[in-house]
């Protein structure tokens, strides 16, 4: 990662847009975040990584942060001098409840023994929301710690990916094995629905900064359509590249909406679980499949590495990957249990329309 990105968008408030004024964040809605995510994803998805994992970890800490918690480190991760992580995910499984990383009662803090792994900015960031059993089985016996990671006993080590290579994907360990324990925290515990509540709405802001990048590829292509003669006339009059185009801007319109009325919802105090796994799901593919679209139209050049579009689709795979590898709690919204579910249940939202009146 560019060592003055986060610096740049702390700057111009974008690490601090869930956190309140006074902690020198921007109070700003849900809403606004993913608006700011889509913006930046236009000229580059992975940065807007910094703005959905701010959003996220401060919306947390905000909700369940005691006073003296929030003022410890809110105002860091707004002005961009800490760099925070969501670590939830385990070598072992991915099922939330069932994760293994111990947390340990020692004195005046805890103890953490174990490995996260797959972790955005893991390889950059200096504190993580971590969610770490301290009890028996189940969801029940896990904890929400947001950790210092800068501590030296952590250790990390990166992954070598396809794309999204800035976002540093890494392993955390967090385990000095037997008879050398790691103090990583304080005594900072949340129970484990903590962790899990701020989830749902980043799902919206992810599948945003993905149309972003996917309309400033589309934007690019029809202004290309419109330039590029072949057989004597502009590539856009041909049917067979004007309807492609027109589909993907009919459903980046949809999918847009879905994301924009989750975040509505959410700073509405709404229930959104199913509506922001739509998001995630749907939006990071299509716009996997509108910048293959774009790179098509480009004929040969799409084809180039410096088309910058090429690097983006393999982005917004990987963030498809990640949607379809994600089961807890994206499918638990919108799975068997969702189908099976009375249409109210199904169907609890406002409307659309809503969405342009502003909260009472
Ligand atoms: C780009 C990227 C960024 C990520 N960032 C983070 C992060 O910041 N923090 C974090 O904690 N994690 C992160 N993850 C991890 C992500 O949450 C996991 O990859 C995801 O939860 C799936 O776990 P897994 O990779 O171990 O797949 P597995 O659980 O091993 O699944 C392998 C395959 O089997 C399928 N599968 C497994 N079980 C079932 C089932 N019961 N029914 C049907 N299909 C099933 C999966 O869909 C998948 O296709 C990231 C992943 C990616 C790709």
């Amino acid at each position: 990662m560019r060592p003055d990105l986060v610096p740049t968008l702390a700057g111009m408030g974008l690490t601090g847009l869930r956190i309140p004024d006074e902690f020198g964040g921007q109070g700003a809605s849900a809403l606004l975040a993913g608006i700011a995510a889509e913006e930046i994803g236009r000229v580059d998805v992975n940065a807007s990584n910094i703005i959905i994992v701010t959003a996220l970890i401060s919306d947390v800490l905000v909700r369940n942060g005691t006073p003296e918690q929030q003022a410890r480190w809110l105002p860091a991760i707004a002005d961009g001098t800490s760099i925070p992580c969501l670590a939830v995910t385990e070598p072992g499984h991915t099922d939330a409840a069932t994760l293994e990383l111990k947390a340990i009662e020692d004195g005046d803090g805890w103890l953490f023994h174990g490995e996260k792994t797959s972790i955005t900015l893991g390889l950059y960031a200096n504190a993580g929301l971590v969610l770490a059993r301290t009890g028996g089985p189940g969801a029940r016996g896990v904890s929400a710690f947001y950790v210092n990671l800068d501590d030296e006993r952590v250790t990390r080590a990166g992954f070598d990916d396809f794309g999204g290579r800035s976002n540093g994907r890494a392993s955390l360990y967090l385990d000095g094995g037997a008879g050398d324990p790691r103090r990583a925290g304080r005594r900072d515990r949340w129970r484990f629905r903590v962790g899990q509540q701020g989830f749902d709405f980043s799902r919206a802001i992810v599948g945003q900064g993905c149309l972003g990048t996917a309309q400033a590829a589309l934007d690019e292509t029809l202004q290309w359509a419109c330039d590029r003669v072949t057989f004597g006339k502009p590539i856009g009059t041909f049917q067979g590249v004007a309807f492609p185009l027109a589909e993907c801007a009919t459903h980046m319109r949809g999918a847009l909406l879905v994301c924009l009325e989750t975040l509505w919802m959410k700073d509405n105090g709404l229930e959104h679980g199913a509506e922001a796994a739509m998001a995630k799901f749907w939006a990071p593919k299509l716009s996997a499949e509108v910048i293959h679209r774009c790179l098509l139209t480009f004929g040969h050049l799409g084809y180039a590495r410096r088309a910058r579009w090429g690097n983006a689709s393999v982005t917004s795979s990987i963030l498809i990957s990640e949607t379809a590898l994600s089961r807890s709690p994206s499918s638990s919204s919108l799975g068997p249990s969702w189908v099976a579910s009375s249409p109210p249940d199904r169907h609890p939202a406002p409307r659309l329309t809503a969405i342009c009146t502003p909260a009472s």
